[in-house]
C-alpha cells in the first residue's frame, strides 16, 4: 500500500502542473498505474470478501472503493475506464462470474461511472482535494461520499434485479448492504490517504516520543475497549462500543485529523479481526460497521477541528509576530529619521564655524582670539550632538535598575534646584511644596531623570505662558501606600495633535526636540511599579502631571 501511494504521490508533483494530466504521463507510466491500481483493487477485494450477499459481489465492507475514489480524486476521472475493467475482473475471478455476462458489465459501468462522478462532483464542485484536510473538506467528503454510495447502490442493485440476478422484493437490502460496505471501505480510508498527501507533515514534526507515547496509548485503549466489548459474557453485542469512542477521541484531540484517520482505520482493522475471531454472523458485522461509520465520523470530525484550531493559533502567532516585526522597523525607521534630524543641525554648525576659523587663520593668522571662540562654539556643537545621542542611548539601553531606600523629598529638590537657574532665564518661577513623604525604594538616578524631563517640559511649557508669569509647581505628598508627585505649570497645554499619544517615542512639538522624555518617563516610573498621567488644567491651557510611585515595589523592567 506504501508503494502505490508514494507512485501516486509522484504523479501528483508531475500532474500538477498541468490540467489534462493524462497528457503529460507517458503510456508506460499510465499502464504502470494502472497496474498497480488494479493488482491492489483485486487484492483488496479478495481480502475483505466477507459476508458477501448472495453470491453477488456485495460484501460488507469494500476498502477497493476508497482506492477507486482515491485513484479518481487523484488523477481525474479519466482513470475511470480502469475502475470498470477492475469491477470486472473482480466479478469474473474473485466472485466467480456468478452474474449474467450482461449483468457483469452493466453493473461495472455503473460502478466506474458512478464513482466518476462522485470524484468530479467532489474535486470541481467542492473543491475537495487529496492533499486538503481542512474541516470544509472533511465535511464534503462525509456528507457527500454517504450521499453518492447510497444513489450507486440503488442503480447498482436496480441493475441486478433488471437483469434477473436478484429477485425484487431483496432490493432494500442489496442496497443496504451494498451502502454500508462502501460507505465504510471509503470513509475509513480515504481520510488515510488524505492524511497521507496532506497534514501527515503537521504529525511528523511533533516530536517522535510523544508521537510514540500518544500511539501506545491509544493503542492500548482500543485492545482494552475492545477486549472488554467483546469478552463480557452476558452483555449485548454493542453494549460497550462506547469505549472505542475514548481512544479515537483522544487520539484525534493529540494528533489531529492525520492522527484521527490513521487511528480510525487501525481501530477498524481490529475491530474486523475480533468480529472474525468471534465468528459473528453477518446482521451483528452490519451493526458493528455502522457503529464504526458513527466513531469515524466523530474521529474525523473532531480531527479536523483541532487541526483548524491549531492552524488559526499559529496565524495569529505568525501576524503578532508580523506586527512585532514592523513595530520594530517603524521604531528603527522613525528613530533614523529623529536622529538624522537632531544631529545635522549641529553637525552643520561645526562644520560653519571650522569652514570660518580657516578663513579667518588665513586672513588674520595673527588673531587667535576670534578662532578659539569659534573652536570653543564648534566643540559646544558637538557637545550638543553627543548629548542628542546620550539621550537616544539611554532610551534604548535602559540599563540594570539598582534599587536603594532613597528620600523623595530631597532628590526633587535636587531636580528643582536643577531646573530652577534655565527657568529663571526663561522668566520662569519654580514653586517646590513637599509634605513629609516615607523612605521609598527606588533607583535614584534614574527617577532623577524622570523627574528632570517631566519638569523640563513644565519650564518649556511655562516659558510660552500667555499670562505671565509662567510659573511650575511642584508639589509631593503621601498617599495610601506610596508618594504622589504633582509638576503642574501655566502654559498652553498640551496640544492636541499629540495628546493621544503623548507618552509613546518620538512625539514631539518641538522644533529641537526628540519626543523621547515623556517616553522614557513613563518606562522607568512604571519600572518602579508605578504610574505617570496627565490632565488639563483648564480649557485654555495649562497641564498637571502625576507620578505615583508605591512605598515597595518590585523593582525592574518588564520586557
Ligand atoms: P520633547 O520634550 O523632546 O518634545 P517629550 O516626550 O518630553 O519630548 O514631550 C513630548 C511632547 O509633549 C512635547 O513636544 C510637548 O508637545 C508635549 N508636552 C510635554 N509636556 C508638556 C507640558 N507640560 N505642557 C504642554 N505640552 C507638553
Amino acid at each position: 500500500m506504501g508503494e502505490v501511494i508514494r507512485r501516486f504521490g509522484g504523479g501528483i508533483v508531475s500532474l500538477g502542473r498541468s490540467a489534462g494530466g493524462l497528457r503529460e504521463l507517458a503510456p508506460t507510466q499510465h499502464a504502470l498505474i494502472g497496474g498497480v491500481f488494479m493488482g491492489t483493487y483485486l487484492g483488496l477485494e479478495w481480502l475483505t470478501r466477507v459476508h458477501e450477499l448472495q453470491a453477488l459481489g456485495i460484501t460488507l465492507w469494500n476498502p477497493a472503493k476508497a482506492l477507486s475514489l482515491g485513484l479518481l480524486l487523484l488523477k481525474g476521472i479519466a482513470y475511470a475506464p480502469m475502475l470498470f475493467l477492475a469491477a470486472l475482473l473482480v466479478d469474473l475471478f474473485i466472485y466467480g462470474a456468478a452474474k449474467s455476462v450482461t449483468s457483469t458489465v452493466a453493473t461495472s459501468m455503473a460502478v466506474a461511472l458512478g464513482y466518476a462522478v462522485l470524484a468530479a462532483g467532489l474535486k470541481r464542485g467542492l473543491g475537495v482535494a487529496l492533499g486538503r484536510s481542512d474541516l470544509r473538506n472533511v465535511i464534503a467528503v462525509l456528507v457527500t461520499v454517504p450521499a453518492g454510495t447510497f444513489v450507486i447502490a440503488c442503480v447498482y442493485c436496480g441493475l441486478l434485479i433488471l437483469f434477473g440476478d436478484m429477485p425484487a422484493e431483496r432490493y432494500w437490502e442489496a442496497v443496504r448492504h451494498l451502502w454500508v460496505g462502501d460507505t465504510v471501505g471509503i470513509i475509513i480510508l480515504l481520510p488515510v490517504a488524505m492524511a497521507v498527501f496532506g497534514s501527515v507533515q503537521r504529525l511528523l514534526d511533533t516530536k517522535s516520543t510523544a508521537l510514540v507515547i500518544d500511539s501506545m496509548v491509544f493503542l492500548a485503549g482500543v485492545l482494552i475497549a475492545l477486549w472488554l466489548i467483546f469478552s463480557i459474557e452476558g452483555a449485548h453485542e454493542y453494549h460497550f462500543f462506547y469505549l472505542l469512542f475514548l481512544p479515537v477521541s483522544w487520539i484525534a484531540m493529540r494528533a489531529g485529523f492525520a492522527g484521527a484517520a490513521i487511528g480510525v482505520s487501525v481501530a477498524h482493522l481490529l475491530l474486523v479481526a475480533f468480529i472474525n475471531w468471534g465468528g459473528y454472523p453477518a446482521s451483528t458485522f452490519m451493526g458493528y460497521q455502522f457503529l464504526v461509520l458513527a466513531l469515524a465520523l466523530n474521529g474525523l470530525l473532531l480531527g479536523a477541528v483541532v487541526d483548524e484550531r491549531r492552524s488559526s493559533d499559529e496565524l495569529l502567532r505568525e501576524q503578532h509576530a508580523e506586527v512585532v516585526r514592523v513595530t520594530r522597523h517603524a521604531t528603527a525607521g522613525a528613530m533614523g529619521v529623529s536622529l538624522a534630524h537632531q544631529i545635522s543641525q549641529p553637525l552643520s554648525n561645526v562644520a560653519m564655524y571650522l569652514h570660518v576659523g580657516r578663513q579667518l587663520l588665513a586672513d588674520r593668522p595673527a588673531e587667535p582670539v576670534p578662532i578659539a571662540e569659534l573652536l570653543e562654539k564648534a566643540a559646544g556643537q558637538l557637545r550638543h550632538a553627543k548629548d542628542i545621542l546620550e539621550r537616544l542611548r539611554d532610551f534604548v539601553s535602559r540599563g540594570a535598575l539598582r534599587p536603594a531606600r532613597t528620600d523623595l523629598g530631597a532628590l526633587a529638590r535636587k531636580v528643582v534646584a536643577l531646573a530652577e537657574d534655565d527657568a529663571r532665564t526663561h522668566g520662569v518661577l519654580v514653586r517646590f511644596e513637599a509634605a513629609p513623604v516615607p523612605p521609598v525604594t527606588v533607583d535614584a538616578l534614574q527617577l532623577e531623570q524622570a523627574l528632570i524631563n517631566v519638569i523640563n517640559n513644565a519650564v518649556d511649557a511655562a516659558a510660552e505662558a500667555r499670562r505671565l508669569p509662567g510659573c511650575v509647581n511642584v508639589r509631593m505628598a503621601a498617599v495610601d501606600k506610596g508618594v504622589r508627585i504633582e509638576i503642574e505649570d501655566n502654559g498652553p497645554g498640551v496640544s492636541d495633535v499629540v495628546a493621544k499619544n503623548l507618552f509613546e517615542p518620538f512625539i514631539t512639538t518641538k522644533p529641537s526636540g526628540m519626543g523621547l522624555g515623556l517616553a522614557l518617563s513613563r518606562e522607568l516610573i512604571s519600572a518602579h511599579g508605578g504610574t505617570i498621567d496627565w490632565e488639563r488644567m483648564r480649557p485654555d491651557g495649562g497641564a498637571r502631571f502625576t507620578i505615583e510611585l508605591p512605598l515597595s515595589s518590585e523593582v525592574g523592567y518588564g520586557a
